[in-house]
């Protein structure tokens, strides 16, 4: 029964492991074949100001539909394109989608500030700066209205590089935020050494915020920190209404979460706009 019991693991999980290489495999030939071949799509998630209802921003975040039509979220492959530098390609697709779609909107009345996660493989990358430069002037997008997301992670490189690069894409005028800010490799000194423009407050303090003490209380010390530094602030991952009552009370104003709006196909944002 044991042998048994043993063989029958074996085979699950050569199985499984076979599984996961060929999903590996076609993932990356996905990659590969470009997002030109609409495999990739970005959807987009309003940031809200909640204080009147208004859409301030968007967050442009990278889907996959793959040979079944159906919708992967990043997390599955993100870190495969991350290993395999098809990061690099897949995050100009974002960037310069969310440039167009951005320059769309103002040409149509709408101010919006469009964000953009970048990687720390393509922050590392020698030409990621002028890859920016030219995704807006191709596009025409202002500057201004360009964030680019970048977490903890990225500011934990090579200090001195990093810094030379955030203060050349702020010199191009795009603002930069910090993503899921206090989980990553946190280090207060990094808002005093870097150019930051943007808190992103992470979703697990807001989820806790109204059950856990220690999340309230850490919290209102970043929104009270922001203030003082005069940095903007996003609270990430609001589901609901109360969460967004304390952070407004707090002074937080800027929301993104379920209970303003998920992540939509451009085609929904556009019904939205319309
Ligand atoms: P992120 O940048 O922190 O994006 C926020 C994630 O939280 C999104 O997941 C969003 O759908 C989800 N979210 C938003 N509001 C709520 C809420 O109220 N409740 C809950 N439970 N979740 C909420 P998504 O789209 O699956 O993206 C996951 C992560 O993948 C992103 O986290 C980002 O780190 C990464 N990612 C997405 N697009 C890109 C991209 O174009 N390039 C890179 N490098 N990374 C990306
Ligand atoms: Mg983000
Ligand atoms: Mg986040
Ligand atoms: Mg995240």
């Amino acid at each position: 029964r044991a042998k048994q019991e043993g063989r029958n693991r074996y085979r699950f999980f050569s199985a499984e492991i076979e599984e996961a290489l060929l999903t590996r495999q076609a993932l990356e030939r996905h990659i590969r074949m470009g997002a030109e071949q609409g495999g990739f799509l970005v959807y987009y998630q309003p940031k809200v100001d909640a204080r009147d209802g208004s859409v301030v921003g968007l967050e442009a975040l990278l889907r996959w539909r793959n040979d079944k039509n159906e919708i992967v979220s990043p997390a599955h492959f993100i870190p495969l394109a991350e290993e395999t530098g098809l990061i690099v390609p897949l995050g100009l697709f974002v960037l310069r989608q969310a440039c167009l779609d951005g320059k769309r909107w103002l040409d149509a009345g709408r101010r919006l500030r469009l964000a953009v996660n970048v990687s720390a493989v393509q922050v590392t990358e020698s030409d990621f700066c002028d890859t920016v430069r030219r995704a807006l002037k191709e596009t025409g997008m202002p500057a201004e209205l360009l964030e680019l997301e970048i977490t903890e992670g990225v500011l934990a490189q090579d200090v001195e590089r990093t810094m030379s690069v955030l203060a050349e894409l702020k010199s191009l005028g795009v603002s930069i935020a910090i993503d899921d800010f206090g989980t990553g490799y946190s280090s207060l000194s990094y808002l005093k050494l870097f150019p930051l423009d943007v808190l992103k407050i992470d979703q697990s303090f807001i989820r806790d915020m109204l059950v856990d003490r220690h999340s309230a209380a850490i919290v209102a010390a970043i929104i009270s920190m922001a203030q003082g530094m005069r940095l903007r602030l996003v609270a990430e991952g609001v589901e609901r209404e109360e969460q967004a009552s304390e952070l407004l009370k707090l002074g937080c104003h800027i929301m993104q979460g379920f209970l303003y709006g998920r992540p939509e196909p451009v085609a929904e944002i556009d019904r939205c706009f319309a």
